[in-house]
């Protein structure tokens, strides 16, 4: 059967002589490994569009028994110029790209994600303030699709609202999602959120896009503390999860 999709190119491989096998997140069908033949020959016309990060519009052979599709076509849907300008935005884009490999099994289509995974590497490319904001709205977005969404506005336990302001010592992070200062006192909470990191969480969940995420302006302090608080959360609810690739490279550059 042929298949006509969109897809975001996940991670790609080079194989024997001059062909890659790439994976893909499709919108007809989830995650699909394609194999390229010809792509590393500069004449192929597979080979250009068929990089990480790209959005891109692909024709394959789909036979249901293999775990390797034969891709014939693939070219450039919509394009993100800016990533590659700029290690901030090539760093975030890349996390998104891998934690939505992480978190997708084969051949499960989620048309939710595809849209949030499109729309933020979209925000970091035209980012023009802090494009790694776009990321913590990716993941805290992530973690509602995958079925974990932590409500930034309810304690956990008691379903009480909890006001920003009660942060400090009071507001904690919970394998559930926050934990009013009652709940916190019976030792249930992991880890503290300050106010502004419950003020900005709270933002993030209920913007609307990614877009608006980048055009937040938050300090150093409150980046390093949402960063860390959702990796943490993600951290304890996608199974095989451990460092980002991404991450890894990018520390040793910056
Ligand atoms: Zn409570």
């Amino acid at each position: 059967m042929i298949v006509k999709s969109e897809a975001i190119v996940l991670r790609t491989m080079k194989y024997r002589e001059s062909s890659r096998i790439a994976t893909l997140f499709t919108k007809e069908i989830g995650k699909i490994s394609v194999l390229a033949k010809g792509a590393r020959d500069g004449k192929s016309r597979l080979g250009g569009a068929l990089q990480p990060m790209n959005h891109v519009g692909v024709l394959f052979y789909r036979k249901e028994s293999r775990d390797l599709q034969l891709l014939t076509q693939c070219d450039l849907a919509r394009s993100f110029p800016g990533l590659s300008s700029d290690l901030d935005k090539m760093a975030a884009a890349m996390a998104a790209v891998e934690l939505t490999d992480a978190v997708s099994p084969p051949e499960e289509p989620n048309g939710r994600l595809f849209d949030l995974l499109s729309s933020t590497l979209d925000a970091v490319s035209r980012a023009t303030k802090q494009p790694g904001n776009a990321l913590y709205y990716f993941e805290l977005h992530l973690l509602g699709i995958i079925g974990f969404r932590p409500d930034m506005r309810v304690c956990a336990v008691c379903r009480k609202p909890v006001d920003p302001r009660a942060g400090g010592s009071g507001v904690h992070m919970s394998p559930n999602g926050i934990l009013c200062p009652v709940c916190s006192g019976k030792g249930l909470g992991l880890e503290t959120l300050s106010p502004a990191v419950l003020a900005v969480l709270q933002r993030l969940q209920e913007t609307g896009d990614p877009a608006s995420a980048t055009r937040m302006v938050l300090n150093t302090r409150v980046r390093g503390e949402i960063a860390g608080v959702l990796r943490r959360f993600l951290l304890g609810h996608v199974e095989g999860l451990r460092t980002l690739r991404s991450e890894t490279v990018f520390s040793s550059i910056l």
